[in-house]
């Protein structure tokens, strides 16, 4: 899987990248990450990539042309099945989301800042607008970075156990029962027996019980 990401701040976007799972997926070339600087597509001597909105107000606009052409170049080179914009009135990321975009093959991620891109941009080339949740942000890179890892280490050979992301919360609408490794016994709380008694059939059990019970005390939401 291949990922563009165009950002006026690469700086944010190094280190999700460079650890743990996400890294050692793109170590081994499940997926490749390039971010892309808008600042190198912006205007005139001073590289200008945001002007002030039309009608007035607080606040600068991300012009159309850097990241025009920026998406430009981009598409020239691949074919994308999604051009995506990080902003705040997009659809809500879910897990969901997530497992679709896995299977995709190519991706451009638009990070926006300040008041946001010109929304003609969005008129022209964006497929899909994605918000992590019903807050501001100074910049789409962290919900861009968000977004990354919860697709990347989807991606089949990124987690050693394949099937752990499928018992991880929010496949199948449940929430993750509770974990537990040693020691078997802390300050007098002690590891629930069936966890320890070796028996595949009553731990499975154990643990759908425990899912659906935690689903309908923290989320009923994600039962109906
Ligand atoms: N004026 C806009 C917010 C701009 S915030 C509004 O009120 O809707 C600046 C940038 O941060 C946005 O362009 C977007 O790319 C990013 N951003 C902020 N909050 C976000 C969120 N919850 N999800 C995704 N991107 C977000």
């Amino acid at each position: 899987m291949h990922i563009d990401i165009i950002t006026l701040h690469p700086g944010l976007l190094e280190s999700p990248f460079q650890h743990s799972i996400v890294k050692r997926a793109i170590e081994k070339k499940l997926a490749d990450v390039t971010i892309i600087n808008l600042r190198d597509y912006g205007l005139g001597n001073y590289k200008q990539v945001d002007d002030a909105p039309f009608g007035g107000g607080a606040g600068m606009v991300m012009t159309i042309e850097p990241i025009a052409n920026c998406i430009e170049e981009l598409k020239a080179q691949r074919t994308y099945d999604d051009i995506i914009y990080m902003t705040p009135d997009g659809e809500r990321f879910n897990q969901q989301i997530a497992n679709s975009l896995s299977m995709h093959q190519n991706i451009i991620l638009l990070c926006g800042h300040y008041k946001g891109i010109d929304d003609r941009i969005r008129q022209l080339y964006i497929t899909k607008e994605i918000s992590i949740g019903d807050y501001v942000l100074s910049g789409g890179e962290l919900p861009a970075a968000i977004l990354c890892d919860a697709i990347i280490r989807l991606l089949p050979g990124a987690i050693s156990d394949e099937t752990s992301a499928l018992s991880d919360s929010f496949q199948d609408n449940l929430l993750a029962p509770p974990v537990y490794t040693r020691p078997a016994e802390y300050k007098g709380l002690k590891v629930p027996d069936v966890l320890l008694s070796g028996n595949p059939k009553q731990i499975d059990n154990w643990r759908h019980e425990q899912s659906i019970e935690k689903t309908r005390k923290s989320r009923p939401d994600l039962l109906s």
